[in-house]
């Protein structure tokens, strides 16, 4: 059996992953990253660049069939567009295809060895790995586990019943879906596939879509899904799927069954961590709950162990992965690092879209006195030019000192204002910042502005 000896050994090349390696690399830390499937992990392949071409497609489509259907009010008609969705899934995987290619050139050019295969722990400081040529052990001063998440198979996943990642690959638009779970990745498939006109059904066991939002900023969202013809159920339980296959059988919460007829059941109810079937029991970390217990430095319970991203739970993000990521292989260079989750901005790419950075008002008023500036989309001229009338941008900041808490915005486009919305919160902004700072006209970002002067009192135009 081949063996190789390394100082960092990351298992998994998602974005935590090859993140972690590619930093360490840089710092001329001799580095190994092992991957099962292909570079980029959940997000590059089957996650938010697939989702997201996916939904631009959409729009594209919506827009067009829009404008033949004679409602545009910006005087354009044109000829009924026809979908060939085989042909949008080949353009995506091309786009995924070149990042796969950018992601395997980048670890090279930092001189991380990547070893093909899938790893099993022997013990805390040694892996083996199951290659297409055989078995191989890797020894490593330090192993960081990246190995990210999974969907949950509330329904088993086979036939009708799909997840994201079958979504993703579909190569007709299914005439009826039903979605399980009204979650932002439920929702973002939901509404492209409405757009490219499926009949759309959600079903969500809580009493609202995007629960974990205020119901202000999560309107204009509900409003377009009714608008897009998505039917949402809310209080109902997905039970199983009918015996002939065709529909899927829900209880409501008042305790009756239904039934919500369906060509393709999409179950979105959350995703789960992967630990199990590759020996992580062999070092018997500490759990918080069915995730990697770690502190502020992703150190696990076991000296020489780091965990990082979706495999340590909640937010399960890209960039909070790839902060992590990039934290640990520092540490690992052997500098002093740190990092302040306050500051990671969400997004969800329904639409219109939703942005949240740091403390939502609720989080916000538990801690004191707070000033809260709304500034709605309906009052900037940029929206108007582009019909992205519906939504807002809110600052939710400290009474005393104007210490900016939280920023929320809803609307079209509004997941490019999340970086200046992560960058106030991590500099420290106050609401005079932000009021102070000369913002281009004419730009959906001056709804930033203007909801910090809201909040100072003395908004320009509103
Ligand atoms: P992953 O990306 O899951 O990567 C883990 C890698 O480890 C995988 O490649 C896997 O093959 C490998 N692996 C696992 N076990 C082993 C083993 N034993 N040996 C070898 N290799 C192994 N996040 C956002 O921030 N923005 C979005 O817009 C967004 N959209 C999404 C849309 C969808 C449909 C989905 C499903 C997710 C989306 N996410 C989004 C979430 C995002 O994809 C994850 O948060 C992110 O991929 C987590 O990165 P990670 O490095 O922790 O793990």
């Amino acid at each position: 059996m081949k063996e190789i000896s390394c100082k960092l050994l990351v298992i998994g090349a998602g974005p935590g992953g090859y993140v972690c390696a590619i930093r360490a690399g840089q710092l001329g830390v001799d580095t190994v990253i092992v991957e099962a499937g292909k570079p980029g992990g959940t997000c590059l392949n089957v996650g938010c660049i697939p989702s997201k071409a996916l939904i631009h497609a959409a729009e594209e489509f919506e827009k067009v069939a829009h404008m033949a259907g004679g409602k545009s009010p910006l005087g354009i008609s044109v000829t009924a567009p026809v979908l060939d969705l085989a042909r949008t899934i080949a353009w995506k995987d091309g786009i995924v295809s070149r990042l796969n290619g950018g992601v395997a050139g980048l670890l090279k050019k930092a001189g991380v060895k990547t070893v093909h295969g899938w790893a099993r722990f022997r013990d805390g400081k040694t892996v083996e790995v199951e290659t297409e040529t055989g078995s191989q052990v890797i020894r490593a001063e330090t192993i960081v586990i990246a190995t990210g998440s999974a969907p949950v198979e509330l329904l088993p996943f086979g036939g009708p019943v799909i997840s994201s990642t079958e979504a993703l690959a579909l190569s007709e638009v299914p005439k009826r879906l039903a979605v399980v779970g009204g979650g932002y990745i439920g929702l973002e498939l939901g509404m492209a596939f409405a757009k490219m006109g499926a009949k759309v059904t959600v079903v969500e066991a809580l009493p609202r879509v995007l629960a974990q939002y205020d119901a202000e900023l999560t309107r204009p969202v509900v409003k377009r899904l009714a608008a897009l013809g998505v039917e949402v159920m809310t209080g109902a339980k997905a039970k199983g799927l009918s015996t002939k296959g065709d529909a899927l059988l829900v209880e409501t919460s008042d305790g009756k069954s239904g039934k919500v007829a369906a060509d393709k059941i999409l179950v979105t109810v959350g995703r789960k961590p992967v630990t199990e079937g590759w020996g992580l029991e062999q070092i018997d970390l500490d759990r918080a709950g069915k995730f990697i217990r770690i502190d502020d430095q992703c150190r696990t319970s076991m000296r020489g162990v780091f965990a990082i991203g979706d495999v340590t739970g909640e937010p399960m993000l890209a960039h909070r992965a790839m902060a992590q990521g990039e934290m640990v292989a520092e540490i690992v260079a052997g500098h002093k690092r740190s990092w302040d989750k306050r500051s990671i901005p969400a997004v969800c790419f329904t639409d219109p879209e939703l942005v949240t950075a740091g403390l939502s008002p609720e989080e916000a008023k538990a801690l004191g006195e707070i000033k809260i500036g709304l500034f709605p989309f309906a009052a900037n001229g940029r929206a108007m030019t582009k019909l992205a009338e519906d939504g807002f941008v809110r600052v939710v900041a400290r009474a005393d000192n104007h210490l900016v808490l939280g920023i929320q915005a809803v609307g079209q486009g509004v997941s490019e204002l999340s970086a200046a919305f992560g960058l106030a919160l991590e500099i420290g902004a106050r609401l005079e910042d932000i009021a102070g700072t000369i913002h281009a006209h004419p730009t959906q970002g001056e709804g930033f502005q203007e909801a910090a002067l809201k909040a100072l009192g003395h908004a320009l135009h509103i």
